[in-house]
């Protein structure tokens, strides 16, 4: 059987490593970058509508959340209308795409793995500047970009051409994977250029054609990547480009009846709603849509009696705090033993006191800003239930500046059932809680809507093996802290209202972007 692996060989796939910030080389590269792009501030991005260039008229803009009158980008607010014509353009399109053999999708991927690995401090610059990622975090974030390239590429491969079945006598028959078709990807604004072209790439290497709308926070760097997709033999009809309001356009694009598919990673409540519009026919719909849903978290690390505790500190604090506590993954409860309790606390808060707050170019800074205004005032709202929920031993406000900063803030003595242990804040909001003892911490920990990422510190490998039997999420870490997952190592998705563990950057995800025919052929 002749596979498309065997005509493209490329070696096994392995994590792009992170940039050396401590190099002096590394930092004069990113200042550079930064200054760069600076100097790009303000332009206005076009939408790509079935390959041609098109304009609204009405306009949005993207800021700056280090330095609010900063304007980085001016995009197109698309009407729906201009969101169905997109849908149609990618319907189209999809007619010869589909044709196009897999090799040559796949090497669009390695292409554009290669421009954004050329062009990885610029990219970084751009996330810096556009949703408040320190360099370490924005850095991060373009390595994942380049993974998910490389990763799905080579997954394609493996994927491409006849599988095999069970032999079955006077026959040839085999299974293939063909394309669904028209793609919308609705990706939110926190890891802006990994989950919007990771979500994009799966889709389009997969042989389907795409609307991508990206994020109102941030249309700037999905923009980038969009042209960066385009130079690497992306047809521009087949990567269709719509900026605009997620109510408007991404509803649009849910609801099309020529939608086939919709891939969507962002917050429970949008999830549900999308997941709603995929589920009802409309007229002339031919297809059940198939909607990707990664949600949100409200993820805990446990801290068991028998925990090395500055470990585990030193793991709650960075998954707390690490990008403001603006991961999905972030761990937002620690549920600590009784025994230990009180010795963690005093240990986190110094810990805590550590973090440097301020604008995200000033690599001094271990944390930016929270995205945007109505996030921060959403989180300080949060901060105030969890004044009359717990006790706040750190932070519990805004740090200074004129950016959206947020102090990292830890509240001690709440409630499971508190309203901080069980909604996702999505900022630098750490809820500590004390368990009676292990199986309790466990309890405790699964008792949530959610279930996406989950930590535990202990020594004693039989709660360990508990852990992993019991602890119900999608990514469970053993004494180590539960962000910062990599592509092939550590698939990612969740479990309950944290979404359809579609498991990104594993070897299942594909298969959520083709279906499979088998063909049983008569031996004459
Ligand atoms: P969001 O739900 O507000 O927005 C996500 C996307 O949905 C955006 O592109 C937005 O424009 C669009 N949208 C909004 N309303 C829509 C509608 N009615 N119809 C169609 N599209 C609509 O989320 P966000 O604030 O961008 O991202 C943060 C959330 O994402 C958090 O909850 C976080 O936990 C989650 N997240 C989950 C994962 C995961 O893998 N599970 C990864 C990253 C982020």
């Amino acid at each position: 059987m002749a596979t498309a692996e065997a005509k493209l060989q490329k070696p096994e796939f392995t994590n792009e490593p992170f940039v050396d910030f401590s190099k002096p080389e590394n930092r004069t590269a990113m200042e550079a970058a930064l200054k760069k792009v600076a100097g790009e501030f303000g332009r206005e991005y076009p939408m790509y509508i079935g390959g041609e260039k098109v304009t609204s008229a009405e306009k949005m803009t993207s800021t700056n959340p280090s330095h609010p009158s900063q304007v980085i980008g001016v995009f197109q607010k698309a009407t729906a209308e201009q969101a169905r014509a997109a849908v149609e353009a990618a319907a189209k399109a999809f007619e010869s795409w589909k044709r196009v053999p897999a090799e040559k999708r796949v090497e669009v991927l390695f292409r554009a793995a290669k421009s954004i690995r050329e062009r990885k401090f610029e990219i970084s610059a751009w996330i810096c500047y556009e949703v408040g990622k320190s360099w370490v975090e924005a850095d991060a974030d373009t390595a994942e970009t380049i993974d998910f390239c490389e990763f799905y590429g080579r997954e394609m491969l493996r994927l491409a051409g006849p599988q095999k079945v069970t032999p079955y006598q006077n026959e040839r028959n085999f299974m293939t994977y063909i394309p669904l078709g028209v793609g919308a990807v609705i990706p939110p604004w926190n890891f802006p250029a990994a989950i919007a072209t990771g979500m994009t790439v799966a889709a389009l290497v997969t042989g389907n054609t795409v609307v991508l709308k990206p994020s109102e926070e941030s249309p700037t760097i999905a923009a980038r990547m969009v042209e960066i997709l385009y130079e690497a033999g992306v047809p521009k009809d087949v990567l269709n480009f719509v900026t605009g309001l997620g109510e408007v356009a991404g509803d649009a694009l849910a609801k099309h009846p020529k939608t086939r598919f919709v891939a969507f990673t962002g917050s429970k409540d949008v999830g549900l709603l999308i997941s709603e519009a995929a589920g009802k026919r409309q007229p002339g719909q031919l297809w059940i849509k198939r909607a990707v849903l990664e949600m949100g978290g409200k993820d805990a690390t446990i801290v068991d009696e028998e925990a090395d505790v500055d470990a585990a500190v030193e793991g709650v604090a960075q998954a707390a705090f690490g990008y403001q506590g603006q991961k999905c993954s972030a761990c937002s409860r620690a549920i600590v033993s009784e025994k230990v309790y009180d010795t963690f606390v005093q240990k986190l808060v110094e810990r805590a006191k550590k973090v440097t707050v301020g604008p995200s170019e000033d690599p001094a800074n271990y944390m930016g800003p929270v995205v945007s205004e109505s996030a921060m005032k959403g989180i300080l709202n949060y901060i105030e239930v969890g004044k009359k929920e717990g006790k706040v031993v750190l932070g519990g406000g805004r740090a200074p500046g004129d950016g959206y900063f947020v102090q990292p803030t830890v509240i001690a003595d709440v409630d499971p059932k508190a309203r901080i242990a069980q909604e996702e804040i999505f900022g630098p909001v750490l809820a500590v809680i004390k368990a009676k003892d292990f199986d309790d911490a466990l309890r405790i920990a699964n008792d949530t809507e959610f279930g996406l990422t989950g930590a535990v510190y202990s020594k004693n490998k039989a709660k360990l093996e508990k852990a992993e039997e019991t602890f119900h999420v999608g990514n469970l870490y053993l004494n180590r802290k539960c962000t910062g997952a990599m592509v092939g190592a550590h698939p990612f998705g969740g479990f309950n209202m944290s979404g359809t563990d579609s498991k990104t950057g594993g070897k299942d995800y594909l298969l959520h972007f083709l279906q499979a025919k088998s063909i049983a052929e008569k031996a004459s």
